[in-house]
């Protein structure tokens, strides 16, 4: 039998007098005091919070915990998001006193350590990148996409030029077309070729003095290595436009290729992908953006800077040009200063390595998967490729959902389906490049053994989880939380 208790919630578990701490009695000074408080600030009675002792609330948080799945207890070959290694090094690092404990309001001159810090991830960015320009501010990948369109329109509003359209790819992540769209933008889609590269000549029938920006990823979501790259952007550059590159997918290509040798003119990190800040539940992430220098003038302003001669940092405020902040203070300090360690634990050839080891990782699993299921643009793929259940649905019933909700009861967390959307049916694979040849040929194996699978054992999975599939009609007739037997 499982333990219940976890599913409870701490008021019902909750027993009136039961105590965690016994404290001892008021000092009969401070109890006086206290007496003279003004009564609008006194309640009548204490607020109706659970009462439990310690053992109660460790077992409640704990198993809490376990209910869900996460990097530190499974394989997560969730696509596009690319789950990190987390090192628990940097984890220690961040949570340094002399960093957690910094408060935003400080004076620069008091802050020289973190602005130091900050300053120097700034020029690794900038170096990793291939452009010299460096923002810290935005909090996501899609708040940085945000911030450089932005960037983009007040360089075209400065020129003089009316530029209203982006365009995106249309493999592209749905933030792509949302910031451009909150950006002011009206967006266009470029359709992808029957590689699943971008179709050139659409593109070139879209470009014109109307487009300010392209937005594109590569390597794309679906894996590949977009090898028109340098052509891409001589288009757009010639009619004028900006080439925005979505820079999630930086994990593949560390040291290996920079979006500012391709010809990009702006890009976003997503550190939480690429530098191991820990995501999933929604964050915290960031989104720091690079640029040219001749988009530096609109950068969000405060900037950091370092005054060589008297060698200390400061923010700069002064930048009559900038399109202002777009977040408080210095950004998620936390997760760029895990950007930072991870950086700099690695080293220039440490990078190259992750970015190889991420690609050598995705290239086996998909050797084994392609056997499994149809992998369409299959030959060789980046650090993740695009298996499509289309098949087996027509064939024997079984969707891209139902081998993402069996899975879990193989131990895996499911990897991203039905994304990217030009794939038919898509389970999209990503391995971390820290995971062994042992949890990937498991993967494979739990993989196949899903799709030898049929009936309600896949269609009503995940069967060992304490929910279901909450959000799913089939599911909605059985009861939602799952007991075990004896429960
Ligand atoms: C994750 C992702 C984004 C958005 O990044 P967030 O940090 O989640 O806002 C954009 N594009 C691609 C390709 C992504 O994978």
């Amino acid at each position: 039998m499982r333990n219940t208790q976890s599913t409870q919630l701490l008021f019902e578990l909750s027993r009136s007098g039961r105590r965690a701490a016994l404290l001892p009695d008021l000092d009969p000074e401070v109890a006086a005091a206290g007496e003279d408080l003004p009564a609008e600030h006194c309640a009548a009675s204490p607020p109706p919070l659970p009462e439990l002792a310690e053992g109660d609330v460790i077992r409640h948080f704990t198993n809490l915990s376990t209910l869900n799945m996460s990097v530190d207890t499974h394989f997560y070959p969730l696509g596009s998001c690319t789950m990190k290694y987390n090192p628990k090094r940097n984890e220690r690092l961040a949570a340094l006193p002399g960093l957690a404990d910094v408060h935003p309001l400080q004076t620069d001159e008091s802050l020289q350590g973190m602005l130091r810090l900050l300053y120097d991830l700034q020029n690794m960015l900038a170096e990793i990148s291939g452009l010299p320009a460096v923002s810290l501010q935005p909090a996501a990948g899609a708040h940085g996409e945000l911030t450089a369109l932005m960037v983009a329109h007040a360089y075209f509003a400065k020129r003089g030029e009316d530029r209203p359209v982006v365009l995106t790819a249309d493999s592209a992540h749905g933030t792509n077309p949302a910031s451009a769209a909150m950006a002011g933008f009206e967006t266009k889609a470029v359709k992808s070729n029957a590689d699943g590269l971008v179709d050139l000549e659409d593109l070139r029938s879209k470009l014109n003095d109307r487009v300010a920006v392209f937005m594109l990823t590569n390597p794309n979501t679906l894996g590949l290595f977009d090898h028109q790259i340098c052509e891409i952007t001589a288009a757009v550059h010639e009619a004028g436009g900006l080439v925005y590159l979505d820079g999630a997918n930086m994990n593949a290509i560390l040291g290996l290729s920079r979006p500012g040798d391709f010809g990009a003119d702006m890009m976003h990190y997503n550190p939480h992908k690429t530098f191991s800040g820990p995501h999933g539940g929604g964050g915290p992430g960031a989104g720091p953006i690079c640029v040219r220098d001749f988009l530096e003038p609109f950068l969000p302003s405060p900037t950091i800077e370092h005054d060589a001669e008297q060698d200390r940092y400061r923010l700069q405020y002064d930048r009559p040009e900038s399109i202002g902040r777009v977040r408080s203070f210095f950004g998620n300090t936390g997760v760029l200063l895990r950007a930072y360690f991870y950086i700099r634990s690695y080293g220039g050839e440490g990078l190259r390595q992750v970015s190889e080891d991420a690609v050598l990782g995705a290239n086996y699993l998909l050797s084994k998967v392609k056997h499994i299921l149809d992998v369409p643009h299959g030959e060789r793929c980046m650090h993740e490729f695009v298996a499509s259940a289309s098949r087996l649905k027509k064939e024997q019933g079984t969707s891209a959902m139902d081998i993402a909700k069996r899975i879990l009861d193989y131990g895996f967390h499911a990897p991203t389906v039905y994304f990217p959307l030009v794939v038919d049916e898509a389970v999209m694979i990503e391995p971390t490049e820290t995971e062994s040849k042992e949890t990937l040929d498991a993967f494979a194996e739990a993989l196949f053994r899903v799709t030898e699978e049929a009936g309600d054992l896949i269609h009503e999975a995940p069967h060992s989880t304490r929910i279901s599939r909450p959000n799913d009609v089939a599911a909605a007739r059985k009861p939602i939380v799952k007991w075990t037997e004896g429960d």
